[in-house]
């Protein structure tokens, strides 16, 4: 806090924020990668004030509101495959540690069921270098960034870490086209080592988002299903960041055609408007936990406001926007003309890679281009460069020396120039300081 910004935002509508001080700023970041059709859209609004008429919020535990069902039912239609049954939650940290916690008792009551080794040895994850998977501790635990995570080591379990499937930095001697294969080998390796005690491999698909927009080889998701159903491991696929339009698919596993064991969405469910996350189970994980109470199988685990109300309505809301303005469809031409505003920067000495998918793109600074060499962290550029797109009008926030750009999906062709155009000339002005 002691040099924070001390922005307040008064208002907002569609893609812009309004300072307590009467600066309009575009939305370069969503709101945090949340914001889908704008601020204030008048659907989504009245979405949500017609449920604030029916009911604010009542418990799942034991019983469920209307629109809360409803809101499952449409999930389970345009998740992949048959991923069929939805838990939900208030955030991605909790849908993610809800998953956790379904695959190592999917495991436990299988062994109880088929009679193998009981209790299951399968109480670990395998989780990516760099991952993000939020801010609990079960999410910390996966975690793999030095600087949110490292300190919280003597609290929380060890994952069997796997690489950072990066394809700016390639390993010696791998090569683009080898890439995937290399990493792939990487996690083939280690699965044969870990099957036996691992529940779950634990990754974000196509693009680490908190890593700083790390972009995965095409074809790897692909490769990792097929080596957890090898391996006999389940596949947790964490798509808070990138699930709801924003690669340009509804989900970043369909570019890939990839079902997930469990599937974890959050920030944009909602069109970015209220906190909710579900955690969406194929029918073999769901049946594990069928049975009579006396069973004692169930997934002992809720959240006071899972499947909020009016959270629901807004989210439903969100899908009959997508539905009718077709978004989805619209992604790869809006994410080309972003990339085409920073078409000047391209060539820039400092600019090392411009990297993401569709509407999730991340500029990384580089002292020096051809070694990939970064600036020495205490610089702050990336921070710089945020600083100064804000004050020409573009709210952006860097992740490191990532400039990172996920603006609303609904944002238009000139806002989009906007955007692009405004980081561009906060790099070269923030950049040509440095002499
Ligand atoms: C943001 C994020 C989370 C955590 O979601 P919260 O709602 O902030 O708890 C988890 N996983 C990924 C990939 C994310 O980007």
């Amino acid at each position: 806090m002691a040099d924070s910004d001390q922005i307040a935002i008064a208002t907002a509508e569609g893609c812009w924020l309004t300072t307590t001080t009467g600066q309009r700023l575009f939305d370069g970041v969503a709101s945090l990668w949340c914001n889908v059709h704008g601020h204030r859209h008048p659907k989504m609004n009245a979405a949500i004030r017609e449920q604030l008429d029916r009911v604010a919020h009542i418990t799942t535990l034991g019983m469920s509101a209307d629109i809360t069902d409803l809101l499952a039912e449409r999930l389970v239609a345009i998740t992949p495959g048959d991923l069929s049954h939805v838990f939900f939650s208030s955030d991605g940290s909790s849908g993610v540690e809800a998953a956790l916690k379904m695959a190592l008792q999917y495991w436990h009551q299988r062994a109880a069921a088929t009679g193998a080794t009981s209790p299951s040895p399968k109480t670990r994850y395998l989780a990516l270098s760099s991952a993000y998977h939020g801010d609990t501790t079960g999410a910390v635990s996966l975690g793999g960034i030095k600087y949110f995570h490292q300190l919280f080591a003597p609290i929380v379990f060890t994952p069997v870490r796997g690489p950072l499937p990066c394809s700016y930095r390639l390993p010696e001697g791998v090569r683009p086209e080898t890439a995937c294969d290399h990493y792939a080998d990487e996690i083939e390796t280690l699965l044969k080592q870990h099957h036996g005690e691992l529940a779950a491999v634990v990754m974000e698909p196509l693009v680490q988002g908190a890593a700083g927009l790390i972009t995965h080889p095409a074809g790897l998701l692909a490769r990792v299903r097929e080596l957890c159903d090898r391996y006999e491991v389940l596949m947790i696929v964490d798509e808070v960041a990138t699930g709801f339009g924003r690669t340009g698919r509804m989900f970043a596993c369909d570019h890939e055609g990839v079902t997930p064991d469990i599937l974890c969405l959050g920030k944009g469910i909602t069109g970015g408007y209220l906190p909710m996350a579900a955690t969406v189970a194929r029918p073999h994980v769901y049946e594990a936990f069928l049975g009579d109470s006396s069973e004692r199988k169930q997934l002992y685990h809720g959240h006071t406001f899972g499947g909020n109300p009016l959270a629901a309505a807004a989210a439903i809301a969100s899908l009959d926007l997508f539905a009718e303005t077709q978004l989805v469809a619209s992604i790869d031409r809006k994410a080309e003309v972003l990339r085409s505003s920073l078409d000047r920067i391209a060539n820039h000495p400092h600019v090392g890679d411009m990297r993401g998918r569709g509407l999730m793109v991340g500029i990384e600074l580089v002292e020096d281009r051809d070694s990939k060499t970064p600036f020495p962290s205490e610089r702050l550029l990336g921070r710089k460069v945020c600083e100064r797109a804000t004050e020409l009008g573009a709210w952006v926030r860097p992740l490191g020396d990532v400039v990172v750009m996920i603006p609303p999906l609904v944002a238009n062709d000139e806002e989009l120039q906007f955007l692009g155009s405004t980081v561009s000339r906060a790099i070269e002005e923030v950049l040509a300081e440095l002499g």
